[in-house]
C-alpha cells in the first residue's frame, strides 16, 4: 500500500515537472517568435512582391540561403539549379529534413493587398505576369523563421537539421534535385517534413492527413494529325479539329465507364491548340492533359485507354496507322503523396497538446499534387509528412460561407493569405514538431538548459 502511495506521489511530481518543463519551452518559443515576427512579415511581403517563375528563382534562392547562412547553417548550393540545403549540426541525434519550395506562377495578381506583385517575365516568347499564387512565399517565410529559432534554441535539441530550398515545385523540380544526387550531397534524413498552405483553412489551424493525401500525376500530351486543307472544302481533308473534339468527349468515358467508381481518377484536357485562320483546316492539333489517380494501375489504365480512344477515332476518320495521334507522357509526372501514418499521427498528437483539438484537424485527401513526395520514393524510403497550414482569416471564411461563393483557391489571382497569424502558427508548430522529433523522447526529458 505504501509502495503504491509513493508510486502515485512520484507520478504526480513527474507530471508536474513535465508540465513545467513543457511550459518553459513553449514560453521560450513564444518569446523568440515575438522578437522575430515583424521581420518575417516584412520578408513575406518582399517575397510576395518579387516572385520568380520555376527554374528562375535566382534572387529568391540567394536571399533565403543567405539568411540561413547568417543563422549559422552551412550552405550547399547549386543542387539542381537554384536548389540549396542549409545544414545545422548540433551533436548526436536524428537527421531531419525540412523543405520549402521557391517558385511562383505565371498568373496576374488581382488581390488588393498593398504588396501585390507587379512583376512580369517572358514565357514561351510572351510577356506574363508573375504571382506567388500557390503560397510558396509563405512557405519560405515560415522556413526562415524556423531556421532562426532552431539556431537560437540549439540548447533544446540534438541532431542535424537539413533545410532544403527546392526550386520549380510547379514543374516537379524535386526530381531534378534527386537526379543531381541530393542524398549524396546532404546528410541522408531519417524523416522529412514540409508545409503547404491551405486556402480553405483558417489561419491558426493546421490540417493533417495520415496516409494518402495528394494524388499521383501523369502529364500527357496528344498530337492529333489530320489532312489540312481549305475550310470551304472540308470533304477534301481530314479535319484534326473535329477529330480532337470527338476525342475529348470520348475521353470523358474513361473515368465514368472504365475505372471503378471506388478508385479516384481524373482526366482533364487543360489546353488545346490548333489552327491559325478561319478558313484553313490545319494539319495538326496539340492537346495537354493532366491525369490524377492514387495508383500505378489506374494511371496505366487511363493512359492505355487514351491511346485506344485516339487510335480508334483516327481509324474511324480514315487515317492510316502511321497517322494515328501521338500520345506522349512527359517529364513532370509525380508519385502519389503519402504521409507516413505513424509519423503524421504522432505530430498531430504533439501539436494538439499545444494548439488544442479544434486547431489541429484531420483532413480528407485531395486530387491536387505535390512534388515533395518524390523524396520518399527513393531507395532510402524516407518517411514523409506534409502539414496543411491554415492561411485565411475567420472573417473571410464567414463572408464566403454567407454568400455561398467559394474561397479563392491555390493558383487563383485572388488568393491572399493573412501574413502574421499564418507565419506565427507555422513557425511555432514546426519548432515544437522538430524539437519533439529531434529529441525522439518527450519534450520534458530534453536537454534544455532554459533561457528564461
Ligand atoms: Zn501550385
Ligand atoms: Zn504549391
Amino acid at each position: 500500500m505504501i509502495n503504491r502511495v509513493v508510486f502515485i506521489a512520484v507520478l504526480i511530481l513527474t507530471f508536474q515537472f513535465v508540465y513545467a518543463q513543457e511550459k518553459t519551452l513553449i514560453k521560450q518559443i513564444d518569446k523568440e517568435l515575438g522578437k522575430a515576427i515583424s521581420s518575417k512579415v516584412i520578408l513575406y511581403k518582399h517575397l510576395h512582391e518579387n516572385p520568380e517563375l520555376s527554374f528562375r528563382e535566382k534572387e529568391t534562392s540567394k536571399l533565403i540561403s543567405t539568411k540561413l547562412k547568417s543563422f549559422g547553417f552551412e550552405i550547399i548550393d547549386n543542387i539542381g539549379g537554384y536548389g540549396f540545403a542549409g545544414v545545422l549540426k548540433n551533436g548526436e541525434g536524428p537527421v531531419i529534413m525540412y523543405r520549402t519550395d521557391l517558385d511562383a506562377l505565371p498568373i496576374l495578381e488581382k488581390t488588393d493587398v498593398s504588396y501585390a506583385s507587379c512583376k512580369t517575365d517572358t514565357l514561351n516568347g510572351l510577356e506574363t505576369a508573375v504571382m506567388h499564387a500557390c503560397g510558396h512565399d509563405m512557405h519560405m517565410t515560415v522556413f526562415v523563421g524556423v531556421a532562426e529559432l532552431m539556431s537560437k534554441m540549439k540548447n533544446n535539441w540534438k541532431g542535424t537539421l537539413v533545410m532544403l530550398g527546392q526550386p520549380a515545385e510547379e514543374l516537379g523540380g524535386s526530381a531534378l534535385l534527386l537526379e543531381n544526387d541530393l542524398f549524396l550531397k546532404i546528410p541522408v534524413p531519417s524523416l522529412a517534413l514540409a508545409y503547404h498552405v491551405s486556402p480553405e483553412l483558417e489561419a491558426g489551424k493546421i490540417g493533417y492527413i495520415p496516409g494518402p493525401a495528394w494524388a499521383k500525376v501523369n502529364t500527357v500530351e496528344i498530337t492529333v494529325h489530320g489532312h489540312g486543307g481549305h475550310g470551304a472544302y472540308p470533304h477534301q481533308s481530314i479535319d484534326p479539329i473535329v477529330l480532337s473534339a470527338r476525342i475529348i468527349l470520348a475521353l470523358q468515358t474513361i473515368v465514368s465507364r472504365e475505372i471503378s467508381p471506388l478508385n479516384p481518377a481524373v482526366v482533364t484536357v487543360g489546353a488545346i491548340h490548333g489552327g491559325k485562320k478561319h478558313n484553313v483546316i490545319p494539319d495538326d492539333v496539340h492537346m495537354m492533359l493532366t491525369l490524377r489517380s492514387y495508383s500505378d494501375e489506374v494511371a496505366a489504365k487511363m493512359i492505355s485507354s487514351i491511346e485506344r480512344i485516339c487510335n480508334g477515332i483516327a481509324a474511324s476518320a480514315g487515317l492510316e496507322k502511321k497517322e494515328f495521334p501521338n500520345v506522349v507522357e512527359i517529364y513532370n509526372s509525380l508519385p502519389p503523396g503519402i504521409n507516413n501514418p505513424e509519423l503524421t499521427e504522432k505530430i498531430a498528437q504533439v501539436l494538439k497538446k499545444e494548439f488544442g483539438e479544434t486547431a489541429i484537424l484531420k483532413q480528407e485527401p485531395s486530387m491536387g499534387a505535390e512534388d515533395f513526395y518524390a523524396y520518399g520514393s527513393t531507395s532510402e524510403k524516407i518517411p514523409l509528412c506534409m502539414l496543411r497550414l491554415g492561411s485565411v482569416s475567420k472573417e473571410t471564411i464567414e463572408e464566403h460561407d454567407k454568400s455561398g461563393t467559394p474561397l479563392p483557391g491555390l493558383h487563383s489571382s485572388y488568393y491572399a493569405p493573412i501574413p502574421e497569424k499564418t507565419i506565427n502558427t507555422g513557425v511555432k508548430a514546426m519548432i515544437i514538431t522538430l524539437i519533439q522529433l529531434m529529441n525522439e523522447i518527450p519534450l520534458h526529458t530534453s536537454t534544455q538548459q532554459g533561457h528564461e
